[in-house]
């Protein structure tokens, strides 16, 4: 019998007022059921929101040291749960155990980031213009933050949103991807383990349509930050600028390798099976497009391909395996669409392009590391998110033409420039169009303490992680006391004689 799964929405575990329910199963193997989660409708959703503001007015008044002990003892956990969490993100996400652990590592350096924050959360003492004035900002809590969080990264990035919205003091709703819902169950039961008052959390599984939807439609929910498909990111801004709601959204990429013909070209060729293979190609981040200066171009792809035809696809969990599965038959019916198109528009397939065949991994939604060469700027190929194992190849004569490239797609997460000259390193981080640029490393890699985010269709100008993502999750107020005992009028009173 397969375990059933609750909401968590007022202190309490609650099967779903909609009385239905969604399965999760492995995506290396569908036979193995991990369980059934509640297919949640905007009654929840409803519920939940009121729990949460009950939870605000407990939160809000909790000294913010206070809050971020509660976040240093959920790292703590987490620290001691990793190998157990690993092991069951794998189980639902299919990336190998090596990137799981990775993804926890993520959440435990986000936790104790988020610890230390309760003990700054600056704002501003600035000189008054006026004599015997005092002026001053700092940062409030805004209300109850709702939460909406794509597949990719199970525990990272619900712990990207959730702890800094915390530890500024708002109270949370989360709805997880419906593809990965086990791991945030197990992330809220450590919450409440490290002491955080249970109203000040609430989890609501469900799908998208529905109760994503009327999550974000909720008008007592101010505060929205989405993590997804720029195609639900447009759908949810549009709601949310109607609402006049605060909202973030970290959305779709379309990340390059640009390879000059100084490189060294053994660290270029790891770091693009890393950054376009690692996660089955499944990262924002990841590498779709290789592009190669003319010189090093056969050469580089003869190597590549070899690698690529090396890597070992199958279980995330059994030890020998660089690749899992995507996340489900709809992913890879995608991703054969994109091979489809990459034919018809005249580029050359390498490698790859089909599911492999056998018994072994027949149960799973494995599909073979792809590549395209000779794909041209404006292909789709060249252009679309496809979230999968497939790279495309350009070739390119300069460092020019390569940034024209890089910058020549809708959008703008992270790039990388494997050089050995200094100036070109530094001309990339100016003019590669992009949130993050790397220097001789691949596309992926992100640190918990620097701001992660992208630009033009990526994002809309917040960041999560490190210190800016603080701004998002606060108000700031401005506070003035005049103690001079006289009227004193900015801007009209003036001291200079
Ligand atoms: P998705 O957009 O399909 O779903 C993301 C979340 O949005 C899920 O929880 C889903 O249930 C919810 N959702 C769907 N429709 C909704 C609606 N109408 N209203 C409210 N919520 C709704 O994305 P996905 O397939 O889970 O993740 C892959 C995408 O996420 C890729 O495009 C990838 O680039 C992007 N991503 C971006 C970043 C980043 O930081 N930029 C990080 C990871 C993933």
């Amino acid at each position: 019998m397969s375990k059933t799964f609750k909401n968590f929405i007022a202190g309490s575990w609650e099967a779903p007022t909609t009385g239905t329910w969604f399965e999760n199963r492995n995506p290396a193997d569908t036979r193995d059921l991990i369980g059934r989660f509640p297919d949640s409708g905007a009654a929840d959703i409803r519920a939940a929101v009121r729990s949460a503001r009950r939870g605000f007015e407990i939160w809000r008044r909790t000294p913010a040291p206070a809050r971020g002990d509660v976040l240093r003892r959920l790292g703590d956990l987490l620290v001691r749960h990793k190998e157990e969490l690993a092991d069951g993100m794998t189980r639902e996400m299919g990336k190998v155990l090596a990137e799981t652990r990775g993804d926890v590592q993520e959440g435990i350096d986000t936790a104790y980031y988020a610890a230390t924050e309760g003990r700054r959360l600056f704002g501003h003492t600035v000189p008054s213009e006026l004599r015997d004035k005092w002026a001053m900002s700092f940062r409030r809590p805004i209300g109850v933050a709702g939460l909406i969080t794509p597949f990719n990264f199970p525990l990272a990035i619900p712990t990207w949103k959730m702890f800094p919205a915390l530890v500024c003091g708002n109270a949370v709703v989360i709805k997880p991807s419906e593809d990965v819902p086990h791991t945030t169950h197990r992330l809220v039961e450590l919450l409440l383990e490290a002491g955080l008052p249970p109203e000040v959390i609430q989890l609501v599984h469900g799908r998208g349509a529905s109760a994503g939807k009327a999550f974000v439609e909720h008008p007592d929910v101010p505060v929205i930050s989405f993590t997804g498909s720029t195609a639900t990111g447009s759908f949810i801004g549009e709601t949310c600028g109607r609402l006049h709601k605060r909202l973030s959204l970290e959305m779709g990429g379309k990340n390059a390798q640009i390879v000059m013909d100084d490189a060294d070209l053994d660290l270029a060729l790891d770091g693009v099976l890393w950054g376009a293979f690692g996660t089955t190609g499944q990262r924002c981040t990841a590498t779709s497009r290789l592009i190669l200066h003319q010189k090093i171009h056969d050469r580089f792809l003869r190597k590549l391909v070899e690698a690529a035809e090396g890597l070992r696809l199958g279980d995330g969990r059994k030890p020998g395996h660089d690749v899992g599965p995507l996340i489900h038959e709809r992913s890879r019916q995608k991703v054969e669409s994109y091979v489809a198109i990459g034919q018809d528009e005249g580029a050359e397939l390498l490698t790859g392009g089909r599911k492999p065949g056998g018994e072994r991994l027949g149960h799973g939604f494995f599909f073979r590391p792809t590549i395209f060469a000779g794909v041209t700027p404006s292909m789709r190929l060249a252009q679309e998110e496809i979230f999968g194992p497939v790279l495309s190849v350009l070739k390119v004569r300069s460092f020019d033409e390569a940034v024209r490239v890089n910058n020549g797609v809708t959008y703008g997460l992270s790039s990388s420039l494997y050089t050995q000259d200094v100036n070109l390193a530094f001309r990339a981080l100016q003019e590669l169009d992009n949130g993050i640029t790397y220097v001789n490393a691949p596309t992926i890699g992100a640190e918990a303490h620097l701001p992660f985010g992208g630009v033009k269709q990526t994002g809309n100008g917040h960041r999560e992680g490190g210190w800016e993502v603080y701004e998002f999750y606060s108000e700031t107020k401005v506070g003035y006391v005049d103690y001079s005992g006289i009227l004193q009028r900015a801007q009209i009173d003036n001291y200079d004689e």
